[in-house]
């Protein structure tokens, strides 16, 4: 089965003894019940042999319960990172906060029946929008966001992002 195809590939991984075990979408495919294991497995044999590990994944859901840090990248670039549940409950850039609401919430069948998105596509690293990259898709862009690059600044406690409408001043932020 896929889980134990999963659990092989881990286990042949930490045979090695790595100091970081990186985890590219360790349960794509999976079903919730085996997801569950397998997370559980991973982050069992991380905390008993302190090893360091980095999981790659577009869902926010399994980052928040399996990291203690989240950055959400786009374009290439950082544009979110901070504590993970911080990051995944209360996400302070348009695109973390669009991913979050990509996916349905427990008890919310609404949400199921008609999960958020976003307009257009990722754009493509070869020719990247001027300004913000997101700024094409971005839900509250405004025109500064066309030739304005965007750094990391503070968004909370450990928490940062690049977005102008977090230097912008008070009462301005959408
Ligand atoms: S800088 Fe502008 S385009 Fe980029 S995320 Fe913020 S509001 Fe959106």
């Amino acid at each position: 089965s896929g889980g134990q195809r999963q659990r092989v590939m881990i286990a042949m991984a930490l045979a090695c003894r790595p100091q970081l075990l990186v985890a590219d979408e360790p349960t794509t495919a999976l079903d919730v019940m085996v997801q569950a294991q397998v997370l559980r497995l991973i982050g069992g044999l991380v905390a008993e042999q302190g090893i360091a590990l980095l999981m790659i994944s577009h869902d926010l859901g399994v980052l928040a319960g399996t990291c203690d840090t989240l950055a959400v990248m786009y374009a290439g670039r950082i544009v979110e990172e901070g504590p993970a549940r911080a990051v995944h409950e209360a996400a302070r850039h348009p695109y973390g906060r669009a991913l979050s609401a990509a996916f349905p919430r427990i008890g919310d069948p609404a949400s199921r029946r008609a999960p958020q998105g976003l307009p257009g596509d990722p754009p493509d690293p070869a020719a990247l929008p001027t300004g913000c990259a997101f700024h094409p898709r971005c839900p509250v862009a405004v025109a500064a966001c066309t030739t304005e690059d965007q750094v990391l600044v503070a968004a909370g406690e450990a928490h940062r992002a690049a977005c102008l409408h977090l230097s912008a001043p008070e009462g301005s932020t959408p």
